[in-house]
């Protein structure tokens, strides 16, 4: 099908920690298309000093979702913009069952076919440690790890030599934890719902960053980089 990725719109959905971020990062640069992360919309909007940034704020802080006609807008008109139209990777949406079906509707109405949803698989106690470790350059956004992905020269970033550094304010215990059982009671559900529609894969995430970017390209039928 999309050899080189272009015209594919995917889901990529799983826990919390489980890559997507990083996973979508990857398929971006393959694909050619763009990677919209709800997560990275929200907090972009949570930095503002206005209502909806305050409330969004305490709601992330606390690990629960924002709500989801919001999000729904949202998603909706940012697929609408230029840089969606060679396709584009959702990651963290849709989080609820009624994103999921919401979702159908839009794309349905927008003449555009949701090619796959990938669901990257990662046990709870290997997330905890993924998350509590994670941290990124605050210029370019490249994401690194205490323990598993140090940057090369120490408190330098490897891909734009930013010196700084930063950790989410999510990226707590307490936070996390909310967040998997927010994930099992909400997110979850909308597994079985694209399993029905034909639409579901699922990918092991434990191993390297390359093994899973691999599984996952060989799902969407990406040509292997040489
Ligand atoms: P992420 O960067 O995907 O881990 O998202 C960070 C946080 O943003 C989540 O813990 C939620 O609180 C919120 N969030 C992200 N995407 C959604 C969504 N589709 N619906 C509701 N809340 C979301």
């Amino acid at each position: 099908m999309h050899t080189d990725g272009s015209g594919l719109h995917v889901v990529l959905t799983g826990a919390p920690g489980c890559g997507k971020g990083t996973q979508a990062r990857i398929l971006k640069e393959r694909a050619h298309i763009c990677h919209l992360s709800t997560g990275e919309m929200l907090r972009a909007e949570a930095q503002k000093d206005t209502p909806l940034g305050r409330d969004l704020k305490a709601a992330l802080d606390r690990g629960e979702f924002a709500t989801d006609e919001m999000i729904i807008e949202m998603v909706s008109n940012r697929i609408d913009l230029d840089d969606c139209q060679n396709g584009f990777i959702l990651d963290g949406f849709p989080r609820t069952l009624p994103q999921a079906q919401a979702l159908e509707k839009i794309l349905v109405q927008k003449g555009i076919k949701l090619d796959r949803v990938i669901e990257i698989q990662v046990p709870d106690e290997i997330i905890m440690e993924r998350i509590l470790g994670r941290y990124s350059c605050m210029q370019c956004g490249q994401g690194y790890h205490d323990k598993f992905l140090k940057p090369k020269v120490y408190g330098v970033c490897d891909v734009c030599g930013g010196t700084t550094f930063a950790r989410r304010r999510d990226d707590n215990r307490a936070t996390v934890q909310n967040r998997l059982v927010n994930y099992r009671m909400l997110t979850y559900p909308t597994i079985p719902y694209f399993e029905k529609e034909g639409l579901l894969s699922c990918v092991d995430g434990t191993g390297t960053i390359e093994s899973t970017a691999a599984k996952i390209a060989l799902v969407l039928g990406l040509a292997q980089k040489r």
